[in-house]
């Protein structure tokens, strides 16, 4: 390549270290952080870094790669710059990152403020009843104000905030008032119910997280780097891409990662969800965080790190504890309201009674919405974990509230209603000139690297049959048409009949076996080289299992209108949606006008669930309200756009997730009632006089905690045995 057509320039270059200006990335964050990634990726490249800052990229390369080819790398990274920024998977947000770490040290904390305020509580009645003298006025008005420094803290952030009406705020005078006026034992009280109430939220919000977190933890730290044939103990933040891993039995794979020796049995439980172990062999995929049960592995490193399929999916559920849904902001709206009206009642009280006792009582029970507050989340936490326990990865509560609201689901067909893999079932030359073995041989070989299901079909069937494959020097996808690939002087294309029709073929000739294969259900795929048809290959798929009874139960949960969405042809598409009994289709759809169907859709008022398999679908599915992405084991394109996304191919877990949702605003109501009738009826008995503060402040934590404890239901939470749901 000409050093003028390239898109940056080259600094500074010793063997193994580039140093690059790329002006593409100057000031621009996302792009420098998608090249990093992309190219960190690439074979020969060890590690790259790009910034914005200078808009420099460095690259650490194999010796053996020529620097030359690292340039065309590049250049074509740069004039794919936007459709990089697509594929790059967005890194975890800060606040959650710090949520890691921060968690722990505050729960211990919390308990040593409860045990501290419990023991002087305890010596001081212990002295009071059987030595009839309690501590002096000033200890306990000492101990009030030591125990009260924390929500005093807590308060003057928030009014820094400037939220000056809210729990803390509110706490934090009322204690300070109850000291001023000789009340200390009381305001030690009840910052000790406080306390304990707090402690407990935090450790119901806490396992819930930590469920989630453990369910997907990778925690291998060291593992086997082979140098020179040798064995060497690494730290696995260590291993860098290329490398080669020896992985023993019992040992978990710490890198995504081709395997290049060796036959295992892999469990592959967190991936897959397959609860058996499979029987893996050289040239397979495994993946970080799965077990070798049996056998050795050599395997090559290709992800390492937050590259990782896990770790993606990892950072995917953190981030989804921030996704919140409706309905929990319309329970925080409420929490705000009820604070001021507790505020209202609070000094009223006070006006009317004159009763200092009477007033704090009140504003303990009703100024503090926390269990309000409580009431939604902790029960939608628990939710995004008992489905994170089943592989169901739901992107945030208001994923999970959607999937629950639509009334209308459309399915992508290829990959998702039908099984992963179709089947190669009619091959037709298109001349005596060719025969079937050398079209399979040809398709197979332009689809070589392509994860189209029908592409890897092909592959399947030539390997299978034992035909060599040729290799491709380069190679274009066509979304949702087919493609055509380069192999040394030749061109070969291979996909539908609008895509060859489209680069100049004639494809009358073929048209009756073509209509043949077509109504016998079959997708039809047509294949040519150079210019020349050479025949057609036609796929039979299988409908998944359990599909009609997945739509009757979906149906019965509400939903109104079912859609097939595909490009296959219309004759495959109407036949297929008529069997199942879809109540629309659309047949013959590039990936951009499947976002379009599902579009006019909500236009007309539907919320619009889409279920893809991520190829050909990645818009529909980011244009819904929910996109789910099936079998997402293998697409980290589909885990990246959707917003739940199923591990494995078992179309029951829609079911599932339909069912969990609607469960789950049940017990949200639940909760929501539980708060405010609890708060009503407090602070009635608290203006009455029968309810003194620490009364109302074991209230305050007593529904607190059974609406947590209720919420905490929705983690072992399961569909009655006949998969109906609750009622
Ligand atoms: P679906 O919507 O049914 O999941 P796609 O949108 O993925 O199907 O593909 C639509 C049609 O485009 C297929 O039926 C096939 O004819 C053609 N096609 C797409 N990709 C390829 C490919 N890689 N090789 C051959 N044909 C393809
Ligand atoms: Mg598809």
């Amino acid at each position: 390549m000409a050093t003028e057509q390239r898109k940056f320039e080259l600094c500074h270059s010793i063997p193994g270290r580039l140093r690059l200006k790329v002006k593409a990335i100057r000031h621009a964050e996302e792009e420098a952080r998608a090249l990093a990634f992309w190219l960190s990726r690439q074979a020969g490249i060890r590690e790259a870094t790009a910034s914005p800052l200078t808009g420099s990229v460095i690259l650490h390369y194999d010796p053996s790669t020529s620097p030359e080819d690292l340039f065309d790398l590049l250049n074509q990274a740069l004039s794919d710059l936007p459709q990089l920024l697509a594929t790059v998977p967005r890194p975890c947000p800060p606040p959650l990152e710090q949520l890691r770490t921060e968690e722990a040290p505050s729960l211990t904390w919390g308990l040593a403020r409860v045990i501290g305020i419990t023991a002087f509580l305890g010596v001081n009645l212990i002295r009071s009843v059987f030595l009839g003298t309690a501590f002096s006025p000033a200890v306990i008005t000492g101990a009030a104000v030591v125990a009260a420094v924390p929500l005093w803290r807590r308060a003057l952030v928030d009014i820094w905030n400037y939220r000056f009406i809210g729990l803390n705020p509110l706490l934090g005078t009322a204690a300070g008032l109850a000291i001023a006026t000789a009340e200390s034992l009381t305001a030690l009280e009840v910052i000790w119910i406080l306390e304990i109430g707090e402690l407990l939220e935090e450790y119901v919000a806490d396992r819930s997280r930590r469920a989630i977190k453990e369910i997907l933890e990778v925690s291998a730290k060291n593992t086997y780097v082979l140098v020179d044939g040798v064995e060497v103990e690494t730290p696995v933040d260590r291993v860098q891409p290329e490398d080669i891993l020896a992985v023993h039995a019992m040992e978990k794979i710490p890198v995504d990662g081709v395997i290049l020796e060796g036959e295992a049995l892999v469990d592959q439980a967190h991936i897959t969800g397959r609860s058996e172990p499979q029987f893996q062999k050289p040239g397979d995929l495994v993946f970080a965080g799965t077990i070798v049960q049996e056998g050795k592995l050599h395997l090559r490193a290709e992800k390492v790190g937050e590259a990782t399929y896990l770790s993606q999916i990892i950072c995917l559920v953190e981030q989804s504890l921030v996704n919140r849904p409706r309905a929990e902001k319309q329970v925080e709206m409420l929490a705000a309201r009820l604070t001021r009206l507790g505020m209202a009642a609070t000094v009223s009280t006070l006006i009317l009674t004159r009763d200092l006792a009477r007033a704090f009582a009140v504003l303990l029970v009703m100024a503090c919405p926390c269990a309000t507050i409580l009431a939604a989340s902790t029960a939608i936490t628990a939710a995004l974990a008992n489905a994170a326990d089943r592989l169901i990865l739901i992107k945030g509560g208001l994923y999970l509230e959607r999937f629950g609201e639509a009334d209308c689901y459309c399915f992508d067909k290829t990959g998702t209603l039908t099984t992963g893999l179709p089947r190669v079932a009619n091959i037709v030359p298109a001349s005596p000139r060719v025969t079937s073995e050398q079209i399979v041989a040809l398709a197979a070989s332009a689809e070589a690297h392509n994860p189209h299901p029908l592409a890897q079909a092909l592959v399947k069937a030539a390997t299978d049959s034992g035909y060599p494959l040729a290799t491709v020097s380069k190679s274009e996808t066509f979304l949702g048409r087919g493609v055509r690939a380069t192999m040394g002087a030749e061109v070969v294309t291979v996909g539908n009949r609008a895509f060859l029709v489209d680069q100049g073929f004639d494809l009358e000739g073929i048209r009756p076996q073509a209509r043949k294969s077509a109504e016998a259900g079959q997708t039809v795929v047509y294949v040519a080289k150079n210019q020349e048809l050479w025949g057609i290959v036609g796929f039979e798929s299988e409908v998944r299992e359990d599909l009609n009874s997945v739509l009757a139960q979906l149906r019965r949960s509400g939903v109104k209108e079912l859609h097939l969405i595909s490009g296959d042809t219309p004759k495959v598409v109407q036949s297929l949606a008529q069997s199942l009994g879809f109540d629309g289709s659309g047949d013959s759809l590039l990936p951009e006008e499947k976002a379009q169907y599902v579009d006019s859709l909500s236009a007309q008022g539907y919320t619009v669930a889409v279920i893809g398999d991520g190829v050909n679908d990645a818009p529909a599915l980011s244009t819904a309200s929910v996109g789910v992405a099936m079998g997402a084991g293998g697409s980290e394109a589909a885990v990246a756009t959707a917003d739940i996304a199923l591990a494995d191919d078992d179309l029951r877990k829609l079911v599932f997730v339909r069912q969990l949702s609607q469960q789950t605003r049940r017990v949200i109501r639940q909760n929501f009632w539980l708060a405010v009738t609890t708060d009503l009826l407090g602070s009635v008995l608290a203006v009455w006089g029968r309810l003194s503060p620490v009364l109302g402040g074991m209230l305050h934590v007593g529904h607190a905690l059974a609406i947590s404890a209720n919420s905490a239901r929705m983690l072992t939470w399961q569909p009655s045995a006949r998969g109906k749901g609750a009622r």
